[in-house]
């Protein structure tokens, strides 16, 4: 029986992901004397106690996850993406540890010959998108091993499409914001319906001294063909405003397509892919995501919190605005905050001053990223 791979984050270095599988999870429940022995709260755990108290959750969790990978192992999966474990307090005396993920199949990367040579190398991310269901390009890469610049690029394959061949024209961005564009490049695929397309290498006009000063770039896709005929987008494609870290972020964790944060006003939801649907509909039309699954639970108000500790100076104060607020917050957060907090604090006494980055991990914390 090979190991279950698990991650928090999206894919794994070295491997294709295949198959989409669903969401699930375990949990291990915790003795209902747990907390009656510690005489406990959430809140008492920045005591003395906290030792004995990271202890049991310690075990909880490695009880957890290896239970978790055992479920995983009795299914055709061999790996999970976007791994979480969270802490629930059902009442007073039942805490349980929840584990969860997406199961997923992968499977080594196909190495060719030219990407294992020695060579200059720059990944961009596509800062433009089609609301629609079509290729959606995600990433540019350009590499040279000195005999001119070869282009690949990534495309999501919503659609599971046999695609055959896009035509795109692309944009780059240099570190001066230098525009220069490339018209009608043609990108072929060798696997073509997969969900994440990658095509060939192919030649471009790019100077080879360019490639590590690209620091964004746009495709525009002219045409593409599937077995079933030659289509085109139509209308332009959207331009994304994000700032470069936030746009990492939702990439690391929502997935390379991901171009919005979820938000829902009732009426309608916008999905990570940028799409806005019916309030009603359970499932995004173009990527599939479940509003279930991005919705994130939280229904505490976190932003006179986070203006609170804006105020602050060091995260030593940071984390007694924290603790003010800490009975409201949806207890799944709880844990995660406090550790926050706990290494700012170890980080601040040797690297200087970590309030900025503390206040926007916990921001990423309640926009789920
Ligand atoms: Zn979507």
């Amino acid at each position: 029986m090979l190991e279950v791979m698990i991650t928090s984050g999206t894919s794994f270095d070295g491997y294709d992901i295949i198959e989409y599988g669903p969401y699930q999870f375990s949990q291990e429940i915790l003795s209902s004397n747990f907390l009656k022995e510690l005489g406990s709260s959430m809140a008492d755990i920045v005591t003395d106690r906290s030792s004995v108290y990271h202890e049991k959750l310690d075990g909880a969790m490695n009880e957890a996850i290896k239970s978790f990978k055992d479920m995983v192992s009795k299914t055709k999966y061999n790996a999970v993406i976007g791994f979480q474990t969270n802490v629930v307090d059902y009442s007073a005396n039942i805490t349980s540890v929840v584990a969860s993920g997406t199961l997923v199949s992968i499977v080594k990367e196909y190495q060719s010959e030219f990407k294992k040579s020695d060579f200059i190398r720059n990944e961009v991310y596509v800062h433009n998108y089609y609301d629609k269901l079509v290729p959606r390009a995600v990433k540019i890469v350009l590499a040279s091993e000195g005999s001119g610049t070869k282009i690949s690029a990534w495309f999501n394959n919503y659609n599971m499409d046999d695609i055959k061949a896009i035509k795109a024209d692309i944009e780059f961005v240099n570190i001066y914001g230098d525009v220069t564009t490339l018209t009608g490049v043609d990108f072929v695929f060798d696997k073509p319906n997969l969900s994440l397309i990658k095509s060939d290498y192919t030649e471009c006009k790019l100077p080879e001294k360019y490639i590590k000063m690209i620091s964004a770039s746009k495709v525009y896709i002219v045409k593409y063909v599937t077995s079933r005929g030659v289509f085109s987008c139509g209308d332009d494609p959207i331009d994304i405003d994000l700032s470069p870290a936030k746009f990492k972020a939702l990439k690391m964790k929502k997935g390379l397509d991901a171009v919005e944060n979820y938000k829902s006003d009732g009426l309608v939801w916008t999905c990570n892919c940028g799409h806005v649907n019916e309030g009603g509909a359970e499932e995004c039309i173009i990527c599939g995501r479940k509003q279930d699954e991005m919705k994130k639970n939280i229904s505490f108000n976190y932003e006179p919190m986070v203006a609170e500790m804006q105020e602050k100076e060091f995260v030593i104060e940071i984390k007694d605005v924290l603790m003010k607020y800490i009975k409201d917050i949806d207890s799944n957060l709880r844990m995660q905050l406090l550790e926050i907090m706990e290494s700012g604090i170890q980080y601040e006494k040797t690297r200087g001053n970590m309030k900025d980055t503390v206040i926007e991990k916990v921001e990423n914390l309640f926009l789920g990223l």
